[in-house]
């Protein structure tokens, strides 16, 4: 076709704003700005230390137990799992996320509460798909997983951000939990333990948001995608106990507390004894959401009582490595003139930390402390921005030892020569 034509020529389609609205939210967008500025990316005697997202299967520490690879390979050469497989995961996957889930939390849970999906954010895409419909809006974290804010603005859901109180632990403020809901809330996010906070929440604070829900008439989406990854004084402690209260989607993941992120398997649990997803409608949308939308590769579903079934010393090894990262990350952050720990991490695998701006020169926020980090010292870290919580700062303990000693000496010694002189 000749130029001229081509300008004069209208097709029918065109791309929506919405999307671009969405992604703006990822931690990915963000991610893809820090890399760009880093500048010893080719420097071999100073390698950089990413910090700013956890991933820590790509660290030798970390490495999946050969139990887990061998229950892939297994599956694969047995040649029985080539097949598709039911849009909710095949049956021996789901009853051993029932089993797993049932003797970890001594709960009661029935192999049809549990649906797979591909990763968590395939859950987080199917609740929230399930969830919406004109006029309605959620309750998300403050700071949070921004995920959930792109799914919700991809979906239109009307976002409410509560506040988490970072000299409480981190616990919802409840107070203002109910400041916001009304007639039109359908749900609350709380993510335990939590990501980017690192908090833990005690059986009391899980009942009394419970309660709260029961109040409002909303239900409760629990992200339990650290699940059992706790190394503090507090126990991991499920939002499922709750479900006689509040009906309860919880989720989660292979990703983190089994580090295969890139396996790309997760799981929905519904927690409702008394039946109220099923009369309201939820519990069809939420199949119907599964029957549209693709399933994890039926030879990973099949690995699944294999990875679950792993012995103990693989979960005790990494709490191990975990405690160890965060008594330092806390320890150095600590010593930072211009940075505040509210809170010491009792799970997950980040930290929050507060900027004190005004104790430094010729910085003026968060991202602008990210870039000229990641510029100078080839260490990555997340703005708070990312997380609805500005001049903040989140940092992954979950990394190679080493390196993260390197990277908070590298933190440090930016501090310290960005130091306000007086
Ligand atoms: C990592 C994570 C998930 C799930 O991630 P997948 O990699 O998709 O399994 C969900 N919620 C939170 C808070 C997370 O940090």
């Amino acid at each position: 076709m000749e130029e001229e034509e081509e300008g004069s020529m209208k097709w029918n389609f065109k791309g929506d704003e919405i999307m671009k609205k969405a992604s703006s939210w990822t931690i990915r967008t963000i991610l893809k700005t820090l890399i760009a500025n880093l500048k010893g990316a080719d420097d071999p005697t100073r390698p950089v230390i990413q910090l700013a997202h956890g991933d820590p299967s790509v660290f030798p520490s970390f490495r999946p137990s050969k139990v887990l690879e061998d229950g892939l390979i297994e599956a694969v050469q047995s040649a029985k799992f080539n097949c598709y497989g039911p849009s909710n995961g095949i049956p021996q996957a789901r009853r051993a996320v029932a089993e797993y889930l049932s003797k970890n939390q001594q709960l009661e849970v029935s192999v049809d509460d549990v649906h797979l999906t591909a990763g968590g954010r395939h859950a987080i895409d199917v609740l929230l798909t399930a969830l919406a419909h004109p006029g309605a809006n959620i309750l998300l974290p403050k700071p949070g997983y921004p995920f959930y804010e792109a799914r919700a603005t991809f979906s239109r859901l009307e976002i409410r951000h509560y506040d988490l109180l970072g000299e409480q632990a981190w616990e919802v403020d409840l107070h203002h939990v109910e400041t916001l809901a009304d007639k039109s809330t359908v749900a609350i996010v709380i993510t335990n333990p939590g990501n980017p906070c690192g908090n833990v929440y005690t059986y009391e604070h899980l009942q009394k948001i419970a309660e709260t829900a029961r109040k409002h008439g909303f239900l409760v989406i629990a992200d339990e995608a650290y699940a059992n990854l706790d190394f503090g004084s507090t126990p991991f402690v499920s939002m499922q106990h709750f479900g006689s209260i509040v009906p309860v989607l919880s989720l989660g993941s292979l990703s983190k507390r089994w580090m295969l992120p890139g396996w790309r398997v997760g799981w929905i649990v519904i927690t409702d004894p008394n039946g109220i997803l099923q009369k309201y409608g939820i519990l069809d949308s939420i199949k119907s959401c599964l029957d549209i939308s693709p399933d994890p590769a039926t030879c990973i579903q099949a690995a699944i009582p294999k990875i679950l079934n792993i012995p103990e010393d693989f979960y005790s090894r990494t709490l191990h490595l975990l405690r160890e990262a965060v008594d330092i990350s806390y320890d150095r952050l600590r010593e930072i003139p211009c940075f505040t720990c509210p809170y010491k991490p009792g799970g997950g695998m980040f930290i929050m930390v507060k900027l004190n701006l005004s104790l430094l020169e010729g910085i003026i926020d968060d991202m602008d402390f990210c870039l000229k980090l990641a510029g100078e010292e080839s260490v990555t870290l997340l703005p708070g921005v990312a997380m609805g919580l500005k001049n903040w700062l989140r940092l992954t303990f979950a990394v190679e030892l080493s390196s993260l000693q390197d990277g908070l000496q590298r933190i440090r010694a930016f501090c310290l020569r960005h130091e306000k002189k007086l």
